[in-house]
């Protein structure tokens, strides 16, 4: 039998629910132990480990208050003609599954008390789902974006001593392509109606459509006009910005893929414009998956350019708006955000439950980089803290344990659920699945995270 200390949290009635009795179990501990003597108060308490506890370096120490145990007073204060009372406060450190037991000493005789005292972390989450469109659409979900993975969440945190709670009804959000994320963010923030009560140690689990990010890209090479010919159908390497973000298909029918005013035929000195009109998806195109997917553009030639290109080999020069890549999800502002959809097909429930586990590494910080009141960054971190990619195209920081670097690409198995990919390359050629749990290097990491002040 152990008795739970809530390192983490706050003294504060509002945690005070669901196997937490009191405020004592919460914070620090507090200690008042009554001497019968009429000297002045001579005794003292202390918390010893018991067994193996998690040990912080010299640097994260000098960092981070608590990643140390404090004795942060001791008090003797008369209690009536006899008694003395002395008071102690005592913070664990921040790790979790550290045992302590307390010692009391007076004139050199110690007693201790019998059950340990085990450190313990509690966070909590609301979540969240996107409904579909009120109208059905072509190339959209018709049901709300299911949640799973909860239990394997729950269950992998708590292996490293982090308990998950979800709390308030489950939220909803409307329907949107979800390509503008701060959008995204507003609104999960605003439907996690758990939030003020919790505040700051909760957050969303969102799950939506898609996270797909755009990119921009000039062209300029050279085409056949075949006499007679009134278009020109091309294939480009990768989708166009249609059916991606739903306000940009709103602004322009068309597609504002095409970036206005860019296309033309150029032929020798002579310029042939075509509107942004002229410029349309492919009739009947094929889609890459069930949500869609669209690389074939027609491009149709006004009456000036069929005349003046006919039989010529000519330039073509535009600029189209493309899907850059789908993100699996993304954490920040006290949100994580998992996609459902990627490559426009569904991403099975396994990739799901992978993809929150790291987004929820991230959102608690992970993979400490060694910043200011972190912990020591370790060997295998990789990548920084901006959303900017890094040289392996993953924004984040995140783990390399079973890879190797070859410059700008990694070549193993992933060996971490915090590696910056759902997946990988191994030398032979297979792709390789990253895990869905912490690796050796980061799970003492995860248990000795500080968690008093999430940094969402
Ligand atoms: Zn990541
Ligand atoms: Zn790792």
């Amino acid at each position: 039998m152990t008795l739970k200390q809530w390192v983490n949290l706050p003294k504060q009635d509002r945690f005070v629910e669901d196997g937490i009795g009191s405020t004592s179990e919460l914070g620090n501990i507090q200690i008042e132990v009554e001497f019968g003597t009429e000297e002045p108060a001579v005794g003292k308490s202390r918390m010893v480990p018991v067994g193996n506890v998690q040990s912080y370096t010299a640097r994260e120490k000098a960092d981070n208050g608590n990643f140390e145990l404090r004795d942060n007073s001791w008090v003797g204060k008369p209690l009536g003609q006899k008694n003395w009372m002395s008071m102690d406060d005592f913070q664990l450190p921040a790790a979790g599954g550290d045992q302590y037991k307390m010692e009391i000493e007076r004139d050199g005789k110690v007693v201790s008390t019998g059950e340990p005292i085990q450190a313990w972390r509690r966070l909590y989450y609301q979540v969240v789902v996107m409904w579909p469109p009120a109208v059905p659409e072509p190339n959209r979900p018709r049901a709300a974006i299911k949640a799973v993975g909860l239990g394997t969440m729950e269950g992998t945190l708590l292996k490293s001593f982090i308990e998950l709670k979800e709390r308030g009804g489950r939220g909803g959000v409307p329907f949107s392509s979800g390509s503008y994320w701060p959008d995204v963010y507003h609104q999960t923030v605003r439907e996690c109606g758990a939030r003020p009560t919790f505040a700051p140690y909760l957050f969303t689990l969102a799950f939506v459509h898609a996270l797909p990010k755009a990119t921009e890209t000039s062209y300029d090479f050279v085409v056949a006009i075949y006499p007679g010919a009134t278009y020109l159908d091309l294939t480009f390497p990768n989708p166009v910005w249609y059916g991606l973000d739903d306000g940009d298909d709103f602004r322009s029918p068309n597609g504002s893929w095409v970036c206005s005013g860019s296309c033309k035929l150029v032929d020798g000195a002579t310029d042939y414009a075509i509107p942004d009109d002229w410029v349309r998806l492919a009739p009947a195109p094929p889609a890459l998956g069930p949500y869609g997917g669209f690389k074939g553009v027609r491009i149709y030639l006004t009456p000036e350019a069929q005349r003046g290109c006919a039989g010529k080999n000519v330039r073509l020069v535009m600029r189209l708006k493309h899907l850059d890549y789908f993100i699996n999800g993304c954490a920040a502002n006290g949100a994580c955000i998992l996609a459902r959809m990627v490559n426009f097909a569904d991403r099975a429930d396994d990739g799901i439950r992978q993809t929150i586990i790291h987004e929820l590494g991230h959102a608690i910080g992970m993979v400490p980089a060694g910043m200011p009141r972190q912990l020591d960054r370790p060997g295998t971190q990789y990548g920084n803290y901006t959303a900017e990619r890094d040289q392996y195209g993953h924004a984040g920081s995140h783990c390399s344990t079973g890879l190797s670097s070859m410059g700008t690409t990694w070549v193993g198995a992933p060996g971490c659920v915090m590696f910056g990919a759902s997946g990988g390359w191994t030398a032979e050629g297979r792709s390789a699945q990253a895990p869905a749990s912490f690796c050796g290097t980061c799970t003492p990491l995860v248990i000795k995270l500080d968690l008093s002040s999430p940094g969402w």
